[in-house]
């Protein structure tokens, strides 16, 4: 499901999400995280930059929070794993339309990355993942994940998408013994979606 704003975070300095990092560990102290978030949206410039209204910019960073926090307390265990996927978001694509010559198959359900175009952030994404041994999804939404892990075993997976749909690969995660990373979109939309291709590689 989408935000109800749209946001861009792709002039934001990377800087940034090393600040959101250490406000996530930070996380379970509310009131100070509360103020740093406010903190951070000011010093950062994030309504200038983006747009947004106060209250959206913090429902924003408060999840970007949430994920790096998980992230971090889950990351120790994700190392140990072996056998892993990562899921990115179809709307990471260049084209959204038929000039994306992946190709859907909906008994995975995935589409597959045909490589057509060198400059398509998910193209980029894939070839990444694929040097690094992890089986790669290329996903219409985030009801396609249940799916996938009960045909597959997988004990890592690594998620790109906006922040709602984190959270909710998050909840389908719990108590299955799989152990998450996520990567948060940095510009939503559900088309023409970008994503850090550097903090995938981090994760990854
Ligand atoms: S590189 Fe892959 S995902 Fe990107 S537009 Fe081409 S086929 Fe689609
Ligand atoms: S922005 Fe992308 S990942 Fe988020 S809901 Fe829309 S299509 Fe899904």
């Amino acid at each position: 499901m989408p935000y109800k704003f749209t946001f861009d975070l792709s002039r934001i300095p990377r800087f940034f999400f090393t600040e959101l990092t250490k406000v996530g560990y930070q996380k379970g102290m509310h009131k100070k995280v509360g103020r740093a978030v406010h903190e951070i949206i000011k010093r950062f410039k994030i309504q200038e930059a983006t747009g947004l209204n106060l209250s959206d910019a913090v429902l924003l960073l408060e999840d970007l929070i949430e994920i790096q926090a998980r992230n971090l307390l889950e990351r120790e265990k994700f190392v140990q794993t072996s056998k892993r996927a990562l899921f990115l978001p179809h709307c990471s694509r260049k084209h959204m339309d038929n000039r994306c010559k992946a190709v859907f198959n909906p008994s995975i359900p995935s589409y597959i990355c045909a490589h057509c175009s060198p400059d398509c952030l998910v193209n980029k994404a894939v070839s990444l993942a694929e040097k690094k041994g992890y089986d790669i999804y290329i996903l219409p939404g985030g009801s396609c994940v249940p799916k996938i892990l009960q045909t597959r075993h997988y004990e890592g997976v690594v998620g790109v998408a906006c922040g709602e749909e984190t959270k909710l690969g998050g909840k389908t995660l719990k108590g299955t013994g799989i152990v998450g990373q996520a990567v948060p979109l940095i510009k939503n939309g559900c088309a023409n979606t970008s994503f850090n291709i550097e903090t995938l590689l981090d994760i990854l």
